[in-house]
């Protein structure tokens, strides 16, 4: 049994050196679904759920929404990336620095490690970069 719960965000990004549109700045609303296994908890006040989905809700926003949400997203190996962050921080702006591009096949990933120390029930989670293109990951790792 999964139970999940879904959250939805605002990114700009950039993928410098992409051979399209995505070379440009813009920014995407993030749908993140967050998918969670276990026991049910046997007593108490949370006795038949896996995870309180008020828990979750407030373990999401703590490690993820509260770091990522409304900023610029960047990869801290890339020159012109960081050149912009640097603006954006001497402006006071958020931003969120990574290892590696911005695509959400790399972002599923830091979303993941965010939340898999804080969250031990996690068994997988979907990042949708828009209504028809989403990734999944679960933990495994290919390189
Ligand atoms: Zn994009």
């Amino acid at each position: 049994m999964n139970i999940s719960k879904e959250f939805e965000f605002d990114m700009a990004h950039l993928l410098d050196g992409h051979d399209g549109k995505c070379n440009n700045l813009h920014g995407h609303t993030y749908k993140l679904i967050v998918y969670l296994e276990g026991p049910l908890i046997k007593e108490g006040p949370k006795a038949g759920m896996i995870v309180d989905y008020g828990d979750i809700k407030k373990s999401v926003k703590k490690n993820v929404l509260s770091k990522i949400d409304h900023s610029f997203i960047y990869n801290l190996k890339n020159k012109t990336e960081c050149e912009i962050a640097k603006i954006l921080i001497k402006e006071d702006k958020k931003v969120y620095p990574m290892e590696g591009r911005t695509t959400a096949e790399n972002i599923v990933k830091e979303i993941f490690s965010l939340l898999n120390t804080n969250i031990p029930e996690l068994s997988r989670i979907i990042l949708k970069e828009s209504n028809s293109s989403s990734v999944e990951f679960w933990g495994l790792d290919y390189d």
